[in-house]
């Protein structure tokens, strides 16, 4: 077969894993300078910063002997310590399990809300519905209020009335009542979610998992931008003007992208591309001096007085990415088309209410602070996603062109999902 009858689109981790399992046969272009996408990370003054935070879940054990393997030892794991902050304090994470601490009325607004939605519906709530009628099925007005309407809308930047729960996936933890009574009226360790456990490098933050599927494939060509597909001819135009012809194409670049290198297409397929709505995310990665190690791994924050909905700490995870006596942590602000942000104004505001939320003592302290701006965050799940997912898909495949990865299948995918995408389509490719 020739080398390169298979042309692979962008090596971030659905890439790379796509090439790793064909083995042979392919040629792999990424746009970039180095590879790893999203799963990449920044060495800045003796820090280093992952694009955002980048755990590694694993489901399956196929990924984690995977992983394992691809980092030769260099991956520790870790007991989640996550928690949410409202009312002023912190409570464990999921919200949904732990109310202890929280004021009185809003304890009680929680309980009573959760045995009424319980009462009221017996067999647990359709998912085929929209996300808030699914929360309030689900958890009742009380957490809904409290914490899962205000959390998703700053978080998917529309309404959740807006969003279908295709995505959710166990994402979103339902513990059984008992045991949210147990932890409205204690403080309930108990894990809960696809994400109690997690893993990552001890050494070289998250771009060390691209590393390692980098030192197993070859002819992978990097600063090799796609700038025009030509389906119909099974061409692939380079912006250093090469042509490559390809039988079969993997692409893992953004479909917004690759609408606008796919020539002729028909009507309904650039109206189905035209439909795809996404949010962004605007991280701000930040070196402190700080002689605390913060034990938290990450925190969420509910409310809209704080402008990020979520921050990290890496040096909790490996302590490996910041200098002695120095922390580090992400803040992640979300945004899109109906939630527009400043990006400088936003900067300045999450750094005061990192002081403000008693994070960092003062601003003097932040020596660093490294603006990632992630323009495709997460794919918007509404109700039209799913169709033009696949109107696109099909019409692709009907000249061989598969589209993966996260923002290929405009998909919320982890990394572990990617990389068994990868393989799936290559397996399929080979036959
Ligand atoms: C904010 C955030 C936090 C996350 N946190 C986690 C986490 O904690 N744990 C987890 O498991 N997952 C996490 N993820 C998901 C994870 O990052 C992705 O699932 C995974 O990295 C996606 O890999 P991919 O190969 O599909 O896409 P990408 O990494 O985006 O790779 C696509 C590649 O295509 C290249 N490309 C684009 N256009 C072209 C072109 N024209 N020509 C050639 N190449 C091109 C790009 O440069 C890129 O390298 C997170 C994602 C986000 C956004």
């Amino acid at each position: 077969m020739n080398r390169e009858e298979i042309i692979i689109l962008g090596a971030g981790l659905a890439g790379l894993s796509a090439a790793y399992h064909l083995k042979s046969g392919y040629a792999l272009f990424e746009k970039d300078s180095e590879i790893g996408g999203m799963a990449r990370s920044i060495h800045k003054d003796g820090y280093i910063f992952d694009y955002d935070g980048h755990l590694l879940h694993f489901r399956n054990k196929y990924t984690f002997n995977l992983a394992s393997e691809l980092l030769n030892g260099n991956l520790a794991p870790h007991k989640r310590n996550s928690w949410v902050y409202s009312k002023g304090i912190f409570t464990r994470y999921p919200f949904q399990a732990n109310f202890y601490g929280l004021p009185n009325p809003v304890v009680k607004d929680c309980l009573m809300g959760l045995i009424k939605a319980r009462l009221l519906n017996i067999s647990p709530a359709n998912s085929s519905g929209n996300f808030e009628n699914w929360i309030m099925k689900t958890f009742g007005e009380g957490i809904a209020n409290h914490f899962m309407l205000p959390y998703n809308r700053k978080f998917w930047t529309i309404e959740p009335k807006e969003l279908t729960c295709e995505w959710l996936d166990g994402f979103v933890p339902v513990p059984e009542l008992e045991d949210t009574v147990t932890g409205a009226i204690s403080d309930n360790t108990k894990p809960y979610g696809y994400n109690s456990r997690f893993w990552y490098p001890v050494k070289g933050g998250i771009s060390e998992l691209a590393k390692g599927f980098s030192e197993r494939i070859r002819n992978i060509h990097v600063s090799k931008k796609a700038v025009t597909i030509d389906q119909h001819r099974k061409e692939v135009v380079f912006e250093d003007a090469t042509i490559k012809k390809f039988k079969n194409m993997i692409t893992t670049m953004p479909l917004p992208e690759l609408s606008n290198l796919l020539v002729d297409m028909p009507l309904d397929i650039r109206h189905a591309f035209s439909m795809l709505r996404w949010t962004s995310i605007f991280v701000l990665n930040i070196g402190v001096k700080s002689d605390n190690l913060a034990e938290k791994h990450w925190v969420y924050y509910p409310e809209e007085n704080v402008i990020f909905y979520r921050i990290g700490f890496p040096t909790s995870f490996s302590m490996d990415v910041a200098p002695e006596r120095k922390i580090s942590i992400y803040a992640e602000i979300a945004y899109s088309d109906t939630k527009k942000i400043d990006k400088n104004e936003a900067a300045s505001k999450a750094i005061s209410d990192l002081r403000r939320c008693g994070i960092i003592s003062d601003e003097s302290s932040v020596e660093i602070c490294l603006p990632m701006d992630i323009k495709y965050g997460y794919a918007l799940y509404d109700s039209n996603r799913k169709h033009a997912v696949g109107v696109i898909k099909d019409y692709l495949e009907k000249f061989g062109i598969y589209t993966i990865g996260r923002y290929g299948s405009w998909r919320y995918m982890s990394m572990e999902d990617v990389i068994l995408e990868g393989k799936k389509i290559a397996e399929q490719i080979k036959g």
